[in-house]
Parts: structure tokens; sequence; C-alpha cells
């Protein structure tokens, strides 16, 4: 299905997204972030529509963003209805809590005819009091029985551009849940752990969720929850998705752990590259390594990389050393082989 320019399910890759945590009524903030966003890879942008200042500010935001939006409504149907008035591209709402079976509709009515997918998002907080008193407490299965019967709600009103989350904050909890979801429906799945934490924990936790649910095909678009800067989520993402293979996206560090043979600072060394890293697009791998008896034939999958020891640096391509030069100088030494690479890369494309 279609989210503006975007697809989400079916044949399309994985799409990355990513929350506003701005207010919604500071247009040029919530800009700003979409921009940045957009810089770091993101693909769509949910922002919390809760206020009539956030309502009125929709417009501007959908016109001003590189991104497409989506409005994030909790119970408020007019909100909703305002929203995709305003030109948002997805819609998450509960249609559960809207309750009046009249106001579902007019909100269903008014997707269908903009053709704007509505998101059914249950995380473990939201499951309807009945559920919790059949399952004792919020468990997977609740959060999946709420999802469906949600769901269903659209279904009956002949709906379907319907994508689905079901979060917990537990990683376990996310699969399960997920993986019960899945084999129960069709529709599009948003992954997402809820409330994952910082960025170390929440990163570990969405790594095991995502990593787990999307090397067995269960997800279509995901979101790293953090408490962090929202880039720094998108970040995260793009390296679990590169981690299974899923999407390229700028270069693939790999570095050794350090051990008793290391024999340069590497730790600072690495940490220098990946910084400098993040500026460049292309799909390179680039190896940093401890020592030059184990470097280069560890890094032989690279297609850069650098070690060294007692003062001498190697740079070495394919687990080839291309030339040694003075331990101080790797660094720049690695950079320079890399726009080689790149240029390499660029006059290939043109013959
Ligand atoms: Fe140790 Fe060398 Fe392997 Fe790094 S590359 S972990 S220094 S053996």
């Amino acid at each position: 299905m279609s989210v503006g320019d975007r697809f989400i399910g079916g044949d399309a890759t994985v799409l990355v997204q990513s929350m506003s945590n701005k207010k919604t009524k500071d247009v040029e903030e919530v800009l700003k972030q979409t921009h940045e966003l957009k810089e770091a890879g993101c693909e769509l942008v949910r922002v919390a529509v809760n206020t009539p200042e956030a309502v009125d500010a929709l417009n501007a935001i959908v016109k001003g963003s590189p991104l497409p939006i989506c409005a994030d409504v909790h119970f408020d149907y007019k909100m909703a209805l305002a929203a995709i008035k305003a030109g948002v591209h997805k819609v998450r709402i509960n249609p559960g809590n809207i309750g009046d079976k009249e106001k579902v509709k007019l909100v269903v009515n008014a997707a269908k005819d903009r053709g704007i997918p509505i998101r059914i998002g249950v995380n473990s907080g939201s499951i309807e009091k009945r559920l919790l008193e059949k399952y004792g407490h919020p468990t997977y299965e609740a959060a999946v029985e709420s999802a469906l019967g949600q769901a269903r709600l659209l279904e009956k009103l002949e709906f379907n551009d319907i994508i689905i989350s079901v979060k917990f904050s537990s990683a376990l909890n996310t699969i399960q849940a997920y993986e019960l979801l899945s084999e129960k429906c069709d529709y599009p799945l948003h992954l997402g752990v809820t409330e994952a934490g910082t960025k170390f924990p929440g990163t570990v936790k969405s790594s095991i969720a995502f990593g787990s649910l999307l090397s067995r095909g269960i997800g279509d678009t995901i979101r790293v929850s953090l408490t962090d800067d929202p880039v720094e989520e998108v970040k995260v993402a793009f390296e679990i998705l590169k981690g299974l293979e899923i999407r390229a996206h700028g270069p693939i560090l790999i570095s050794c752990p350090t051990c008793g043979r290391t024999e340069i600072d590497l730790i600072p060394l690495a940490k220098k590259v990946e910084q400098k890293l993040s500026e460049f697009k292309e799909p390179l791998k680039v190896a940093v390594m401890g020592c030059v008896v184990n470097g280069p034939g560890e890094a032989a999958e690279a297609d850069v990389g650098i070690t060294g020891g007692k003062g001498v640096g190697i740079v070495f391509r394919k687990g080839k050393v291309v030339c040694k030069v003075k331990e101080e100088e790797l660094f720049t030494a690695l950079f320079a082989e890399i726009d080689k690479i790149i240029a390499e890369k660029k006059e290939g494309e043109k013959k």
C-alpha cells in the first residue's frame, strides 16, 4: 500500500520511520526535524495530533515536509478527520477507542476518499478492559485479539488499507505478539518495541525483537523507539537492517574487539573512523583491525581496511596490502583509499 510516495507491505522493502518529538504546533521545529530525519534516511514521520493547535499546524507540516506524514491520533475522531483533511498520508488511530460506529465510519470514509491507510496501534497499555479481564493481564494474546478486533471494525466498513502494530516494552513479548499476529492476518505489520528505553538498552531490545522477526520475513516497517533524538532511532534502524542484510545504507564498519595481540590504539581510531564514515552514502565495507597477524585475513571480506603495529600502519583491500604508512597516518591513508574506491566505482558505472 502507498503512504505518500513510499510503499509498505507486499514486495516493498522494510520502511524506516520515526516520530517527531517536537510540539506539533511548532511548525518550523517539526519541519527542521523532518529534514534532519530525511538526511538520516528516515522515510515516514509520525507527529502527535493531540491539541487543536496541532491540528491547525498539520497543513503547513504536510506541505513543507520532505517526508510523508502520519498523524498519531488518540480517541478523538474529529482530530482524525481534520488530520485527513489537512493531507496527512496515514493515520494511526484505534477505531475501538472512538466508540460510536458512525464516527468510525466518518473516519474510514475520509481515509477512503483520500486513499490513505490507517494503522491500528495496540500497546500493552492500551488493551481493552474486557480483554484484560479475559487474559488476567496484558498478554501478547490479548494484544493480538485487541488488534484483530479493531481491524474487524474497519473490515466491516469495507476498509482494508490497514497496518497493524502490537508493541510491548519486552522484546520477548513483542516477538510473541507479532509471531501470533502474522499467523492470523496478512496485513502489513509495523514493528516496534514500545518504551524501549535509552539508546543502549533500547537498541539491544529493538535488535533482538526486529532481528528475530525480520529474519523470518515478519514485519514491513520499523520504528526504533529511543529516549533520544529521533535521528538516533533512524541510525539504529538502519544498522539493524544492514546487519540482517535487508537494506544497504551507507558504509558498514567492521572492527575487531581488540585482544592481547592489539598493537595500535584501536578503540579511539575505530570511533574516529566510524564518525567520519557517517558522512558517506556508499555501501562500502570498511575494516579497522588491531594487528597485522590476523587483521587483513579476518577482514578479507572488507572492501578496504586498516591495521598496524609497532609504529607501522597497513592499508588493505579485500585482504591484500595496498600500502604501508606511519601509524599516525593510517586514518588519512584509509580515507584516501576510500576516495579512490569511490572514484573507481563511479568510473566503472560510466563505462
Ligand atoms: Fe586480536 Fe588481531 Fe583479532 Fe583484533 S584482529 S581481535 S588484535 S587477533
